[in-house]
């Protein structure tokens, strides 16, 4: 401690010693999280109720990460990225008391999907409507997706508790890892045989030619295949896409399989309610504390140094941030192996969505169904067939943003009134195609053409768009980079493709929530099973570091 002295103003109530503008705390922390998205929050919340000092640092004025609500415009409040909740693991919502700390899900009813040519599909949480609905399309297809629905729920079934485990990886040497591998393959070997090798089909198959499979209405395909291609670099068409469809297929809201819905006060609620959790359990929880370095000592985490250049000591540090923000930029390349190193530099991010916020007038008009109704409460999809999804991918795979892109739309205020002012709604347009790199101009330049092509494209469903919006927010990837931490917009913290899931993500041989090095671990979407609003990463890792979960 030589050079330096104790803070005359604060040291008296909080043990803090300073050098030149700097501060070294005096308090030891048994773990310090870095980033307060739902993840960070979720694991420090699990620590913290097992008795561990926590302290989360979140570079923001405000928790939640990409699970924010945000006034942003007066009366209107956004959740900003994420708009659904589907994934977060029910055990989560049940240890961690989230209805007490003001949780509460509403339920979100169907995707619409207009046509251009006038008609649509609307597919409904009722499966006898649907059926129908699916009819009027095709009879084949209605009889279809009742088998679909069922393969997809005993294939969720057995990917399902993995979520809840630290992937087992096939290279292990380790007795217990191997049982756990073991009781997996048994798992495995006990699915109907049509199961198992719809499961293998599902993890080499694009999403389209899985869907050709069991459909032949193209709307119906290109729907169901959209959610196989969200957060990826990938078009429907591209092998692995497939797996991702069950990814989004494992949610649950009540005890309802698969399906979706809103956080009352948007999805910054479910962030709320797990910063409530984790201050309940003597958590303490610091905004506008950016981290600039992991500290390290004798190739071990004791700490954390702030932008700021304020020290703050830890016997451990959990990291929800990226592997690229992670590894690359707050250690230094001498702290880890130079494999390691070459892994994480080829970890792919490549962002490829983009979000525009609408606070709206009035209601939009669907020329495929007029008028105010239950159709608006759902997601309307902008995904007409599958080739209007190919095409809007394959001008991303040239550095350009779609024209017509794939747009999931979702109005909010018709569930939840109280995020904006009476008789206005707000809706919410998740977009794909937006690569990150831009093969001309800069993001800064071309937000605003990418927020026409978006409103462009809902106005040939929706005529009446343009009249009603009174404010618009264009997030591109480089915003989501720039405001939310997201290394290149990537909504997931890295791609959902299978070389980077499971055992191999974020990357072969580091799977495990542990670091090369000790006493830093990883909690964020960046880890197994992923991204989503789930908090599975945030309670594996606390639940690894406690011991109690191999
Ligand atoms: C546009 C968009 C739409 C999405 N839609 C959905 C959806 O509808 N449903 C769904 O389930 N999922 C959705 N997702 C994905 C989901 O929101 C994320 O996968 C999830 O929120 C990730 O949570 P996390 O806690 O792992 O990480 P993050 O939310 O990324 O949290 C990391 C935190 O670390 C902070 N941070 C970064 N750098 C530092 C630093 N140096 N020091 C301190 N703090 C730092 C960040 O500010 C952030 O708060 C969407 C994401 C986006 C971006």
């Amino acid at each position: 401690m030589a050079g330096l002295k104790t803070c005359a103003t604060t040291a008296s109530y909080c043990g803090i010693i300073c050098r030149g503008q700097s501060t070294i705390s005096s308090v030891q922390y048994d773990a310090i999280v870095v980033g307060a998205g739902h993840n960070g929050l979720t694991a420090a919340a699990y620590l913290g109720r097992a008795g561990k000092k926590v302290l989360v640092l979140e570079r923001r004025h405000l928790v939640g990460g990409a699970a924010v609500t945000e006034e942003v415009f007066p009366g209107f409040r956004f959740s900003v990225c994420s708009y659904v909740v589907s994934l977060l693991r029910p055990e989560i919502i049940r240890e961690l008391e989230l209805p007490r700390h003001g949780l509460e899900i509403l339920p979100l009813d169907g995707t619409f999907t207009p046509m251009l040519d006038g008609n649509h599909l609307w597919r409904v949480n009722d499966h006898a409507k649907t059926r129908r609905e699916i009819a009027r399309h095709s009879r084949t297809d209605a009889e279809a997706y009742e088998e679909y629905g069922k393969a997809m729920v005993s294939m969720a079934r057995f990917v399902k508790p993995t979520l809840g485990m630290t992937p087992p990886d096939p290279l292990t040497r380790d007795p217990r890892e191997l049982l756990r591998l073991l009781a997996l393959t048994r798992r495995f070997r006990a699915l109907a045989d049509s199961d198992r090798y719809n499961l293998l089909q599902l993890m080499t198959m694009s999403a389209a030619d899985f869907l050709d499979q069991w459909f032949e209405t193209d709307v119906l395909k290109a729907t169901m295949g959209a959610s196989g291609i969200i957060g990826t670099f990938q078009g429907v068409r591209s092998p692995g896409t497939a797996y991702v469809l069950l990814h989004h297929y494992m949610g649950e809201v009540d005890g309802a399989f698969r399906s979706w819905g809103f956080a009352r006060g948007g999805t910054g609620a479910i962030s709320e309610a797990l910063a409530g959790a984790a201050r309940a359990a003597g958590v303490e929880i610091r905004t506008e504390a950016a981290v600039a370095r992991v500290r390290t000592k004798s190739g071990s985490a004791n700490g954390v140094i702030l932008a700021n250049g304020d020290e703050l000591d830890a016997r451990m540090v959990l990291s929800s941030v990226d592997p690229r923000l992670t590894f690359l930029s707050f250690l230094d390349a001498g702290d880890l192996p130079e494999d390691f190193v070459d892994q994480i530099k080829r970890y792919k991010l490549r962002g490829s969505s983009g979000k525009v916020n609408l606070a709206l007038e009035a209601l939009p008009e669907l020329t495929s169904m007029p008028g105010v109704g239950p159709h608006l409460r759902g997601a309307i999809s902008i995904s007409p067939s599958v080739k209007y999804m190919e095409h809007a991918y394959d001008q991303a795979k040239y550095g350009e943003f779609s024209r017509r892109p794939y747009i999931d739309m979702v109005i909010p205020t018709l569930t939840d009134p109280s995020v904006a002012p009476p008789g206005k709604h707000i809706a919410s347009c998740f977009v794909q195609y937006a690569p990150y790199f831009l093969s001309s101009g800069t993001w800064d330049d071309r937000r605003e053409a990418f927020g026409d092509a978006v409103v462009d494209t809902l106005a040939e469903h929706a005529p009446n768009i343009r009249n009603i919006i009174l404010h618009r927010q264009v997030l591109t990837p480089l915003d989501l980079e720039r405001d939310f931490g997201l290394t290149e917009g990537n909504i997931f913290q890295g791609e959902l493709s299978l070389d980077q899931l499971f055992f191999l993500r974020p990357t072969p041989g580091w799977a495990r929530y542990a670091t090369p090095v000790r006493n830093l671990w990883m909690c964020g979407a960046a880890t197994h099973p992923g991204g989503g609003i789930m908090g599975a990463s945030g309670r594996n890792a606390a639940r690894r570091v406690l011991g109690q979960q191999p």
